[in-house]
């Protein structure tokens, strides 16, 4: 069977439903392949900040309502080193504006329900395995479903199938770039059914490496520390785990997170990772597919709205003024966003974690770092406009 459509979109991430649903608000037709169940989709747990401008979008898009009763805004976060505990105002250092920790797949489910309620061709259990003719102006897309090989033929084919995507590779070789730095640490992150141990994110740099304290909900919490990345989950009792983060959370006046039933545990190795260009004729990629960013920035999921953000400008334009403007600058507007928060990511990952090897005189170097952010407004500025990001493109 050959389906076809105006946009075809590989993926039912945030970039691809919200792509999809920007287009649709534009009178734009677009299908969506993706390899994964509905209720997978709407049940992994990922990324958990909202920056400003994506609230802001969301808000605009009537797609807020649910995020508003559920989330929790936070004004500042706590950057914590020697013992102590800095807080570090939004307020006051990003002209107010403020983030809203609001989980990934609760973002999927209201995008979801959105795009299916305006009767979207989102096909589950889809995976598509081929580009064809990505040189054409109707590039088509192979894909499997109920055992079944399918078509879907289109004017553009956007990739957001994350960093293993499909799309990527069809550039030719010689007209890309993938540029990439991979850490010599991990995440070792946990799920605990516990209440919140703090009002606002808690980022931590001991002697003996980071730790995160952050909130799916009232009632869930997600927590990390820093480890070896081929270390293996089955190494770590629930005991062991609550020594670590006692230790690394420790204070001079006793602080200790609010412990409960670990109810996951995941291991994330991390990296940085650009491809350039995000455009070749008429195949776009966006989102993961295009970036990586190690979790510190707690950028990617603000990085694949802004990205799909542009590119619905551009198709808006084509279709309503037969422009390509639009369509021709995308990639460059797009990377100049993405290369901003890649370097935020990598200075809050190297501010924050002790690499392995790295001597007495680096870890000073970081303390007063940490030091400068939490008592200089021009330091505190950089980072803080920074972490709730910069108005949407
Ligand atoms: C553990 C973890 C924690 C994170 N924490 C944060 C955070 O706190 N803040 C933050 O901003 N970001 C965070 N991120 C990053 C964030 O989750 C990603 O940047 C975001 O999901 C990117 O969205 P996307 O739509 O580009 O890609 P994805 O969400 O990866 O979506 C890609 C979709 O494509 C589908 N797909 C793949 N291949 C195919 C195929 N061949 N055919 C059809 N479909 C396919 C996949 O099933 C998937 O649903 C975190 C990521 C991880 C892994």
């Amino acid at each position: 069977m050959t389906l076809r459509t105006q946009v075809g979109i590989v993926g039912a991430g945030p970039a691809g439903l919200m792509l999809s649903h920007l287009l649709h608000l534009q009178g734009i037709e677009s299908v969506i392949l993706e390899s994964r169940s509905r209720e997978e989709i709407e049940s992994t747990v990922r990324a958990g900040v909202l920056e400003h401008g994506t609230v802001q979008l969301l808000t605009e898009l009537g797609l807020d309502a649910r995020m508003r009763r559920e989330c929790a805004e936070h004004h500042g976060i706590y950057l914590r080193f020697s013992g102590e505990t800095h807080h570090l105002s939004f307020t006051e250092h990003a002209d107010g504006r403020s983030i809203m920790l609001y989980a990934q797949h609760e973002f999927i489910k209201d995008l979801v329900a959105a795009r299916l309620a305006a009767g979207a061709q989102i096909h589950f259990e889809a995976k598509a395995t081929a580009v064809i003719d990505p040189e054409s102006r109707q590039p088509r897309i192979r894909y499997l479903q109920n055992g079944a090989e399918h078509e879907l033929r289109c004017d553009f084919l956007v990739g957001c199938d994350g960093y293993h995507s499909i799309v990527r590779p069809a550039f030719p070789a010689d007209r890309r770039k993938e540029l990439a730095h991979v850490y010599p640490m991990g995440w070792f992150g946990i799920l605990v059914e516990a209440p919140p141990s703090s009002d606002e994110l808690i980022y931590a740099l001991h002697d003996e490496g980071f730790a995160l304290v952050s909130t799916r909900s009232p009632t869930l919490q997600r927590m990390y520390f820093q480890c070896d990345p081929k270390d293996d989950v089955a190494n770590w009792s629930d005991d062991r785990i609550w020594a670590r983060f006692h230790r690394l959370l420790e204070t001079k006046d006793g602080w200790k997170p609010k412990t409960g039933p670990i109810v996951s545990k995941s291991i994330v190795g991390m990296r940085s990772f650009v491809a350039e260009p995000m455009q070749h004729g008429r195949l776009f990629i966006a989102g993961d597919t295009a970036h990586i960013v190690p979790p510190t920035g707690a950028k990617g999921l603000t990085l694949a709205v802004a990205d799909v953000n542009l590119l619905a400008r551009g198709l808006d334009e084509f279709y309503r003024r037969g422009t390509t403007a639009g369509l021709d600058g995308y990639s460059e507007a797009a990377l100049r966003r993405v290369w901003r928060a890649e370097h935020f990511s990598w200075w809050m990952t190297s501010m924050l974690h002790r690499f392995p090897g790295a001597d007495e005189f680096q870890h000073r170097l970081q303390l007063s770092q940490l030091a400068y952010v939490c008592g200089s407004p021009a330091a505190a500025r950089t980072l803080a406009e920074n972490y709730v990001g910069f108005p949407m493109p």
